[in-house]
């Protein structure tokens, strides 16, 4: 026994390096043994990460062209994916007439959106929760939002001067092998849950299409972490999968935290 165990641990580490997957120690893999829960962040994780705009509606008074200037703009200052997919798709149409400027006052606020000021007007956007929150009423596009929610789409909300200028939604793609690692899981015994700052009725359609039944939506980044605590409250073992993006207290509280991550060549 003395000499079988650190064996085992050096044999097993030494594997996992070999096949790209770096192990702490050996108190992980002891961990591990007696996991019950696995959550998965969903965005960078279950999905690819990448995130497209599908859709852009315009509130009455604004072109299509307006509306994705107005986001790209403030959203060209955010590191956010979705912000980023916006601006892509901003450069993609310049020659439709979608023009990006100057922003100032830009301020990211962690799960929930970015502001700033385009000449003398305030643009907010975000999530529905941060631009109400911010009394822009979006009432208008409730219907066409709730329709692309249940396809999985993420919508973003845009505002300018407090009022709703359109909405933009993106879609991300699973990760091919998320069924399929999902079911192994379940095979094995173990509850899966995915968690997430996004809304509940897109993040209830992307569980679906990876076997997931368990959801906690609308999340902050901040209350991922407290989100594992109360699972373990409930005596459960926990691994939080995640690709370190907003969710790296969440790891660290977790038994057993696991980071994907792309090799960099
Ligand atoms: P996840 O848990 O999927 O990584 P985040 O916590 O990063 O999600 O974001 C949660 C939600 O907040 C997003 O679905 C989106 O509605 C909104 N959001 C956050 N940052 C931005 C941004 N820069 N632009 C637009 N929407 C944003
Ligand atoms: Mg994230």
């Amino acid at each position: 026994m003395g000499l079988a165990t650190p064996t085992a641990v050096m044999v097993g580490t030494g594997l996992g390096a070999e096949n790209g997957i770096l192990i702490k120690g050996g108190e992980s893999l002891e961990r591990a043994y007696h996991l019950d829960t696995i959550v998965f962040d969903k965005t960078g994780t279950i999905t690819k990460g990448e995130p497209d705009v599908t859709d852009i509606l315009a509130a009455p008074g604004y072109s299509e062209a307006d509306l994705l200037g107005l986001a790209a703009s403030v959203e060209g200052l955010s590191e956010h994916p979705l912000a980023k997919a916006i601006t892509k798709r901003a450069l993609d149409e310049k020659t439709l007439g979608t023009s990006v400027d100057t922003v100032l006052d830009f301020e990211s606020v962690s799960g929930l959106g970015s502001r700033g000021r385009v000449g003398e007007s305030k643009i907010v956007i975000g999530s529905r929760k941060f631009i109400e929150s911010e009394g822009v009423n979006a009432d208008i596009m409730n219907e066409s939002a709730a329709i692309l929610e249940k396809s999985g789409k993420t919508c973003v909300f845009v505002a300018k001067d407090g009022k709703l200028a359109g909405i933009i939604a993106l879609a991300d793609t699973i990760r091919p092998s998320a069924p399929r690692a999902v079911s192994l899981l379940k095979n094995m015994g173990l509850e899966v849950v995915m968690l997430t700052g996004d809304r509940r009725e897109t993040a209830e359609t992307i569980a679906r299409q990876a076997g997931i039944e368990r959801v906690l939506a609308e999340v902050l980044p901040g209350d991922k972490a407290g989100e594992i605590r109360r699972l373990q409250l409930e005596g459960r073992v926990t691994a939080m999968v995640g690709d370190g993006i907003n969710d790296a207290p969440a790891l660290a509280a977790s038994d057993v935290g696991m980071q994907s991550g792309r090799a960099r060549t």
